[in-house]
């Protein structure tokens, strides 16, 4: 069965490690080229955009996927969207792979806000040192308050035209430890942390930020897809496809 994985995260990277060695399935990774150097996807993979819901459709039937698993990033709305429309024109069986969300321990200090102008605001009038942890496509609004310092982390430098004035950037690439992240945060006298809520398993920002009482504003996750079946894990994706394989062959 040929399955296209849209991927750009961890979960999608580790359904490819669990369907690499399985012969029921030829996976193919799709990645939209954000990242310079990508971690090598151990199947298949291609890179770039399709040109919309048609071109992805298109790319669907042309290829003759059995089935499509959407694995972006919770805050990629675009290419969701996308996939959810070009599943039905094309017919292709869809599955949503999405982290669930992180949620506020007790004593940890979050102000949620709804996107990232309303997290440039809640930063406050005040001169803040920020730790900006939002990537580097969304650092924009941040202009809008340019009496903070940023300490900003991405794995490619930004575009020096998002840039708020005052700012430093660390170029490194994930996962990272929670004392990592906790000597990262006093090294710098951060004092507030601006995060979306991506969620998953890695939340090792917010364990350090709640270690050294440092408050966080979290960007609040876009609503989920409207319909079709939702998995929060790589083994919820493997058990949809083996069901979808046995149907196919009349198990
Ligand atoms: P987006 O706004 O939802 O998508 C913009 C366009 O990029 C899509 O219309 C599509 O172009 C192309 N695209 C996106 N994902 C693609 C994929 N996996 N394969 C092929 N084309 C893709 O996406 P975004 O928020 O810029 O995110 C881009 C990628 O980075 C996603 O794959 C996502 O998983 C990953 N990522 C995003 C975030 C985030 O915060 N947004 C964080 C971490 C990782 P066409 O219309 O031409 O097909």
């Amino acid at each position: 069965m040929s399955i296209l994985i849209l991927g750009g995260t961890g979960e999608a990277m580790a359904l490819a490690r669990a369907l690499a060695p399985d012969s029921r399935f030829a996976p193919l990774l799709s990645l939209a080229g954000r990242t310079k150097n990508p971690a090598p996807p151990p199947i298949p993979w291609r890179c770039g955009g399709f040109g919309g819901a048609a071109g992805l459709a298109a790319f669907l039937a042309t290829h003759q996927f059995a089935a499509m698993i959407d694995a972006t990033h919770p805050f990629a709305l675009q290419i969701s969207a996308n996939a959810r429309k070009a599943a039905a024109i094309a017919g292709v069986p869809l599955l949503t792979l999405t982290r669930p969300p992180w949620i506020a321990k007790p004593g940890e200090r979050w102000t949620i806000v709804r996107d990232l102008a309303a997290a440039a605001q809640a930063l406050g009038p005040k001169r803040r040192r920020v730790f900006l942890t939002i990537g580097r496509q969304d650092l924009l609004p941040f202009r809008a308050a340019p009496w903070h310092h940023y300490l900003i982390r991405s794995v490619d430098p930004p575009d020096p035209a998002f840039l708020p004035p005052d700012c430093d950037i660390i170029s490194a690439r994930g996962p990272f430890s929670e004392d990592d992240e906790r000597a990262l945060l006093a090294s710098r006298a951060i004092e507030i942390l601006v995060s979306k809520n991506s969620g998953g398993a890695m939340r090792a920002k917010l364990d350090a930020a709640q270690a050294l009482a440092i408050p966080v504003v979290m960007i609040a996750r876009p609503p989920p897809p409207a319909s079709g079946p939702v998995v929060t894990d790589r083994d919820g994706a493997l058990a949809w496809l083996g069901r979808l394989h046995d149907a196919k062959r009349g198990v």
